[in-house]
């Protein structure tokens, strides 16, 4: 199985404290990272977490409230000092292009490497990245201004074939891609031989969805049903649910609902209001343990497999 595994780089809210820093998170899938918002301090977090900022090709941004991106043009210019050449995508909503043009333009910045843009502006759940082992989506979420999670979803392994049963049907070489896929083999005589025959069950594919910021959705429930691994914002406990909702945020107990509705394996939750402290921990599990079970409180610098 290819390593799948998410690096919490912050998981602080608006305000960035002494114990927490502003959302970013690093997608690792096989040998390919991905980073999911990029808020201050992300590089230096990046540093500690020991992985090269070269190794970043795609850079996924939820919204543009501050504490999601202010970190990026800091990141696009130390790729630039550390000599970068190949191409950087960064999906995001369209101001991001003059938000950092400006910058760049101001310190008289010329990159040594282009930027593709993807612009999320869809208020539909669509396909913004694909490659050889991964397919992105957007979440379209619900918040103060246009918003998107965004779902990592592994595309269908491929069987494992027995090669003694290749080899006892002489199955030609150019058949055995087919058969990993699932296909039966038909003798030249025109006898079919069911797939089970040739290979082991698929693994099943993995998934990691990541929901922050939004106020409670259950709209995002068929985009994200069957999720392996679920991110999604608690920034609130019950008790401050009106300012949940006025804020466009969501308690913990609604997160669980959320991880409950989507049938989800495990839940990790973050993005905390500066209000509260280690203290209040408890309470925010138990909120979600009204709902649903397997959860844990990201921790900075930790890395969740998704399993
Ligand atoms: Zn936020
Ligand atoms: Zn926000």
């Amino acid at each position: 199985m290819e390593k799948f595994e998410v690096t919490i780089l912050g998981s602080g809210s608006a305000l960035p404290t002494i114990y927490k820093r502003p959302t970013s998170q690093l997608i690792h899938y096989s040998n390919k990272y991905y980073l999911v918002d990029c808020g201050e301090g992300t590089q230096v977090q990046l540093r500690k977490a020991k992985i090269s900022f070269l190794k970043i090709n795609h850079i996924f941004i939820s919204h543009l409230h501050g504490d999601h991106y202010f970190g990026l043009v800091g990141l696009i210019s130390s790729m630039h000092l550390l000599g970068r050449v190949g191409d950087l995508n960064i999906h995001a909503p369209k101001e991001i292009e003059e938000i950092i043009n400006v910058q760049l333009r101001a310190s008289y910045t010329q990159l040594r490497f282009k930027i593709n843009y993807t612009f999320l502006e869809s208020k539909e759940s669509e396909l913004v990245m694909e490659d050889k082992n991964m397919q992105v989506f957007t979440i379209p979420l619900k918040h103060k201004i246009l918003t998107n999670g965004f779902f990592f979803k592994e595309k269908p392994i491929l069987r494992k074939v027995k090669a003694e049963k290749l080899k006892f049907y002489e199955v030609p070489h150019y058949e055995i891609q087919k058969i990993k896929e699932g296909a039966d083999f038909v003798k030249p005589d025109g006898e079919v031989i069911a797939n089970s025959v040739f290979t082991f069950p698929p693994e099943e594919s993995r998934s990691y969805a990541f929901c922050s910021d939004t106020a409670f959705r259950e709209k995002i429930i068929p985009i994200i049903e069957n999720v392996t691994v679920l991110y999604h914002e608690t920034t609130f406990l019950n008790k401050e649910i009106a300012l949940a909702k006025k804020t466009f945020h969501s308690t913990a107990q609604q997160a669980g609902k959320i991880a409950k509705q989507a049938k989800a394996v495990k839940l990790l939750i973050g993005h905390f209001s500066a209000r509260y402290e280690e203290k209040h921990h408890k309470e925010f599990i138990n909120e979600v343990q009204l709902e649903f079970d397997n959860v844990q409180i990201t921790k900075e610098l930790n890395t969740y497999e998704v399993n």
